[in-house]
């Protein structure tokens, strides 16, 4: 690190953002329960901004739940009708929980699921305006109809809002789907600048190998973009001054979320070094590679604990 023109030590008063993707272990609790246990145990890793845990539904349940046009049958999200806003904000009950468990200790995002996401995954029945989904063969996603993809982004952005308007600040949006090969990346990054309209600093999260989707996701219409650090790494093209250019943060994932082996502050350190060399630190926030829902409590919450000591330390390191 030392003679890298990228790592500007002392240059900056640092501060790397801690965060995190969005869902927490939640099993055998009510929702209220779950929610007070995932805020307390980001706050008390000392994350600087948290997540209600998405402990109630799965990411496109909840939306699909209130969206106008759904039929949710169980994890069956049929599309019966023309897709629009819901007529009241659907995640915020969680959201303002968590804020007011929180109560100032850190700050708490609002999480939505993408269009394009929400559009996969609906299923059309009778009854539905849109054109069949087609699969090409040997493609590896979906063609999806243009028309369910931007009105499913309308009854978003009006959910981005509701939370706006409610003074959730930052708004993630998730977008698993976008690291798919074959996928309209143009429509879909079309579709989510209608919700991010809506946003005040709003984050894009992408599951998965982004290294050949990124040539189109730096573009995207967002401030902050989130994905694993160890695909990032492998992106030999993105420097600071395009960041820079571009307008756009990397939140940079630093901790797996595949297995309940928790990293040590060390080994979180050197991630967290790999992106400050490549990408320089005032252009990072760091967080989990994803949602840890399926970890041990106890390991997430550790995992947290260790990247938290791992950025205040790197930020100690730098200064
Ligand atoms: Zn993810």
């Amino acid at each position: 690190m030392a003679g890298s023109p990228i790592v500007k030590k002392g240059k900056y008063q640092m501060n790397i953002t801690t965060t995190v993707i969005g869902s927490y272990p939640y099993a055998r609790m009510t929702p209220e329960e779950a929610i007070a246990r995932a805020v307390d145990e980001q706050v008390e890793a000392g994350v600087d901004v948290i997540s209600d845990g998405q402990v109630r539904a799965d990411m496109v349940g909840i939306f699909a739940q209130g969206i106008a046009g759904f039929d949710v049958q169980g994890k069956k999200y049929n599309v019966v009708s023309k897709i629009g806003p819901a007529d009241k904000a659907v995640s915020i009950g969680d959201l303002i929980i968590a804020r007011d468990r929180a109560a100032g200790r850190a700050k708490v995002k609002g999480t939505l699921t993408g269009p394009t996401t929400m559009a996969h995954c609906a299923i059309l029945m009778n009854g539905s305006p849109y054109k069949p989904h087609d699969m090409p063969k040997g493609a590896q996603s979906m063609i999806v109809d243009r028309e369910l993809v931007m009105d499913m982004a309308h009854a978003l952005a009006a959910e981005a809002r509701f939370l706006t308007e409610a003074g959730f600040d930052t708004i993630q949006v998730d977008e698993p789907f976008f690291s798919m090969q074959d996928l309209d990346l143009d429509l879909g990054l079309e579709a989510l600048g209608v919700v991010t309209k809506e946003i005040k600093t709003s984050a894009l999260h992408v599951c998965g190998d982004i290294t050949s989707a990124m040539k189109k996701l730096i573009d995207a219409p967002v401030d902050i973009i989130a994905c694993e650090g160890g695909h990032m790494a492998r992106i030999d093209w993105l420097t600071p001054a395009m960041l820079a250019e571009k307008k756009k943060q990397i939140c940079w994932g630093v901790i797996t979320v595949n297995s309940n082996d928790v990293e040590t502050v060390e080994e979180v350190k050197v991630r967290i070094m790999t992106g400050v060399e490549k990408l320089g630190a005032e252009n990072l926030l760091v967080s989990p590679d994803c949602g840890m829902r399926v970890r041990k409590p106890e390991a997430a919450k550790q995992k947290l604990v260790n990247m938290v000591l791992a950025t205040r330390e790197v930020e100690r390191e730098l200064a």
